[in-house]
């Protein structure tokens, strides 16, 4: 929905963000609109380590962010091939970045296919990305 063009209704996916991250771009019709970008949080690390213990550790407090486990997509799409990965890793920036429309940014849980995110389609619409490694 946030990809979609206010103006011309064009919905492929090939809008450009602005340098400043403040607002999509058209390549259509070069229509411009304001989006909510922020930083994007990973919590990693082998199966086991104790993600989602931090992980429901944190969901017991106030937070400035949201937290999600990566894997409830991961059970529902393929994950064979690398193409698998990258989909599963546009699918998860994808949700982030819509979910950030609400103020808040998210962390995730998630145990590897981290090589995806830096190049990612949707990697443009954060500020940053922050891995952090238990
Ligand atoms: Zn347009």
């Amino acid at each position: 929905m946030l990809g979609i063009c206010p103006k011309c209704g064009d919905y492929k996916w090939d809008k450009n963000v602005s340098e400043d991250k403040q607002y999509i771009i058209c390549q259509q019709c070069g229509h411009r609109w304001k989006f909510k970008s922020m930083p994007l949080f990973i919590l990693t690390g082998c199966s086991g380590v104790g993600k989602t213990t931090t992980a429901q550790e944190l969901l017991q407090r106030d937070t400035r962010f949201l937290v999600m486990d990566a894997d409830f997509l991961f059970n529902i799409m393929p994950h064979d091939t690398n193409e698998d990965y990258r989909n599963w890793v546009e699918q998860i920036l994808s949700l982030s970045k819509n979910i950030m429309q609400g103020g808040k940014p998210l962390l995730w849980t998630q145990a590897g296919a981290l090589e995806y995110y830096e190049a990612a389609y949707n990697r443009r619409f954060f500020t940053e990305i922050y891995y952090l490694a238990v």
